[in-house]
């Protein structure tokens, strides 16, 4: 079977290098598929679910956006922060989803709303990717 080469690096640590089957991304414009020997891409990517196969199984990992680049059969993706969907803390997304909630429900002037929404989104998304 043909395969490629995916690497997910954040500033602080590799979390995965794996030779896998296909990948799906979270592109800004939208999910896309790679596949072995695909053209050459770069692409940002939003908060969402990184998805790619192993010997026909599904793995899933949190990305918190960023960029994915193919080249030469290898998907690169660099993301700020990303981690493996059971490695995922439910507990500390649950707290960082009602931190953002409340800062959000606050109408503060001191609140950064983008900075809350982001953190709200990936908390969320988190939640959602926990025990896949
Ligand atoms: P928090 O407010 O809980 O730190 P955050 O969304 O601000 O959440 P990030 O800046 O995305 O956190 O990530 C900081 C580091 O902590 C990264 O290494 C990330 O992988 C890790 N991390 C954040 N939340 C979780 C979680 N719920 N489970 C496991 N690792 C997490």
């Amino acid at each position: 079977m043909s395969t490629l080469e995916l690497e997910v690096v954040t500033p602080d640590k590799t979390v995965v290098r794996e030779t896998v089957e296909m990948a799906v991304c979270p592109g800004v414009a939208g999910e896309f598929g790679v596949l072995p020997n695909h053209v050459s891409i770069l692409s940002a990517l939003k908060i969402g679910d990184l998805r790619y196969r192993v010997n026909g199984k599904d793995e899933h990992v949190f990305i918190s956006g960023g960029f994915a680049d193919m080249n030469n059969n290898v998907l690169s993706v660099l993301a700020e922060s990303a981690e493996k969907a059971a490695d995922i803390d439910t507990a500390r997304a649950q707290a960082a989803k009602e931190r953002a909630e409340k800062r959000l429900a606050e109408h503060s002037d001191t609140v950064d709303t983008t900075r809350a929404h982001a953190a709200l989104a990936r908390a969320i998304v988190r939640l959602q990717l926990a025990g896949h």
